[in-house]
């Protein structure tokens, strides 16, 4: 195609807006899959989003549209995921488009991730393509969402597509709005090639797909490439496009989005970010690529079955390709034996890796507690980062601990401002201030420690507004609290991965529920266990796991069968991630306990 005929844009919205509707139908408009092979949220391939009804990954694909001008364009369409977890996924897509469509509920209006996301785009000079969607729905208020749009984010939206993207409403208006108000790509076709690696991922046969947009130049099988950051150089196998499945070309040109094979097996070789060029001409300068990505939360990864440690390092090694914000070092531990620790952007991030290492790579994984990074202020005036609670200094050794902080944006309707404050302050939350963005709409702003609103904050928040408030955060640096550091001891041994650090003021009280809660999830055995949690040598909490096992099953008096079954099924799925510490069989939940209690 020729460079004035193509676009590129992105979709963005907060979560369940529509964005993954809206591409299934631009996909049906314009043909690019056929009826028979049509089916919802398709460019959601992963299993895992297909069971969860939530984007994970972004998704490039091509597609051709015969506009009311008369001429054939070529479009790239980047689906991108609205939760706050995956927002580098979202800046990876903008920074290969020209446009994005925002899409904004009619009934639910302008979210917090729509904030984030729209100003994502905003920042990067994109031409924004408001769209109000779920006209349908009776309690659509499109005009309200329209002056929301203009009032809250400051866009022009006059022009505001009014669609349903499950009627069907709208896309061709959105369509044209795209040919005639997103730019063409330019760059120099003569140039040396410059490419934007913006995802990747590995595959068995053809070793690294490279997801890339080229701003200058162009490339073809046969090309020797390098890759500007590590140096490396390949040979060109394949170029072509996802639509959504993959087609060959004879070459790529500068404005396209497409893929790049060179038979990469060296996976070090590949970071997104990076810039391909043309060895035997190469690029002055690379692109400028991404800013790193800092983990929230870090936790540690371990194979049930010690003799898997290598599997799950090429396991990971190999998500990275496909998960640039996952970070990852090798760790020990006492109780579990070798593995990572692992950083993520936050909880559901975190669940996500589990699930995809456990699918993808067929492993069986123990996830431990998750925890922020603390810095602990030794007396010996330096300071020690502390990623996991077991590698807490000393209380004696320790003159002040830091934990970080976030600013927190909670936008919530009027109704439940003070539910919301409520909820904040119980999480160590301090009142920053209070923004009405109009008649009925609130900004409540807190500095709160990431520890309390990283692990169940956002469900809290939901169901204490009926599903109505939502939330943004950003770093906001460290501050001194007064925490202490709680061991647990099983049989008398202290078990390093179910160390946790909390506040002074709840550590009593959570050292007793994590002993309850433990007595009751790890299984019996054929002697006594006790069970303790201890700050330091004080012991605060003790419990007894009695010996001999039972049937589980034995205990359900209704003759409920499904129940039952239940039962069995989950204590099967229950043994499976199981690892044994010491002479006591600690299950998967136990690790997790400390991140149930209040
Ligand atoms: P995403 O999270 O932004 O990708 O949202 P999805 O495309 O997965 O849609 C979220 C939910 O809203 C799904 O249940 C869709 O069926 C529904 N939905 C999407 N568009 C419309 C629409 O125009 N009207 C109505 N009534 N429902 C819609
Ligand atoms: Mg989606």
């Amino acid at each position: 195609a020729h460079q004035r005929d193509i676009r590129n844009f992105s979709i963005v919205a907060h979560i369940d807006h529509g964005k993954s509707t809206l591409a299934d139908r631009i996909l049906e408009m314009t043909d690019t899959v056929a009826k028979r092979d049509m089916q919802d949220q398709i460019l959601d391939n992963m299993d895992l989003e297909r069971e969860r009804g939530i984007t994970i990954k972004l998704n490039a694909v091509e597609l051709t549209y015969d506009a009311k001008d008369g001429r054939t364009y070529e479009f790239h369409l980047i689906d991108t995921p609205g939760h706050v977890d995956f927002s580098y996924e979202v800046s990876r897509s903008l920074a290969a488009c020209e446009g994005a469509v925002l899409v904004v509920d009619a009934a639910q209006g302008v979210e917090a991730q729509t904030l984030a996301n729209v100003y994502l785009a905003i920042d990067d000079n994109l031409e924004i393509l408001p769209v109000i969607n779920k006209i349908d729905l009776p309690s659509a208020e499109p005009e309200k969402v329209r002056k929301e749009i203009e009032d809250v984010i400051g866009i022009d939206a006059s022009d505001a597509v009014m669609a349903s993207a499950k009627k069907g409403i709208g896309i061709e208006d959105l369509l044209e709005q795209i040919v005639n108000k997103v730019p063409a790509p330019d760059g120099d076709l003569e140039a040396p090639l410059r490419a934007l690696i913006f995802d990747s991922i590995y595959d068995d046969y053809r070793g690294v797909v490279l997801s890339v947009r080229l701003f200058e130049g162009t490339v073809k099988p046969g090309d020797k490439i390098r890759l500007m950051n590590s140096g490396a150089e390949y040979e060109v196998t394949e170029v072509g496009v996802n639509s959504p499945k993959p087609i060959k070309r004879d070459q790529l040109i500068a404005g396209e989005v497409g893929y790049i094979t060179a038979s990469i097996k060296d996976i070090e070789d590949t970071r997104v970010g990076d810039t391909v060029t043309n060895a035997a001409n190469p690029a002055e300068k690379a692109l400028p690529g991404y800013r790193e990505m800092a983990p929230m939360v870090y936790a540690g990864l371990y194979p049930t079955d010690n003799a898997k440690y290598q599997d799950l390092r090429e396991a990971l090694e190999k998500l990275k390709l496909n998960d640039a914000a996952l970070e990852f070092e090798p760790e020990t531990s006492q109780a579990l034996g070798f593995g990572f620790r692992c950083g993520f952007l936050g909880m559901l991030h975190m669940d996500v890796v589990q699930e995809r290492l456990e699918r993808e790579f067929n492993l069986d994984l123990i996830t431990t507690a998750p925890s922020v990074t603390y810095h602990a202020n030794l007396a010996d005036g330096t300071v020690k980062e502390v990623e996991n609670p077991s590698e807490m200094p000393d209380v004696a050794a320790i003159k002040t601990i830091e934990e970080p902080y976030v600013k927190a944006t909670i936008m919530t309707p009027n109704d439940y401002v003070g539910a919301v404050m409520e909820l904040c302050q119980r999480k160590r939350g301090q009142f920053v201030t209070m923004e009405y963005l109009d008649d009925y709409r609130v900004n409540v702003i807190y500095k709160m420690p990431l520890s309390e609103i990283i692990f169940d904050f956002f469900d809290k928040l939901k169901s204490s507004t009926k599903g109505y408030a939502s939330l943004d955060y950003e770093l906001d640096g460290y501050r001194e609290s007064d925490l202490v550091k709680i061991d647990i001891l099983l049989n008398g041994d202290k078990v390093d991965a179910l160390s946790f650090i909390s506040h002074r003021q709840f550590a009593e009280k959570r050292g007793r529920d994590i002993a309850v809660k433990l007595k009751n999830i790890i299984p019996r055995q054929n002697f006594e266990i006790p069970i303790q949690a201890a700050i330091g040598a004080k012991i605060i909490a003790r419990t007894t796991i009695k010996a001999y096992r039972k049937d589980v099953t034995a205990r359900i008096h209704t003759g409920d069968p499904d129940r039952r079954a239940k039962l069995l099924e989950k204590q099967k799925r229950g043994k499976e991630r199981m690892k044994s510490v010491g002479t006591v069989d600690i299950p998967q939940e136990a690790f997790m306990a400390v991140l149930q209690t209040d």
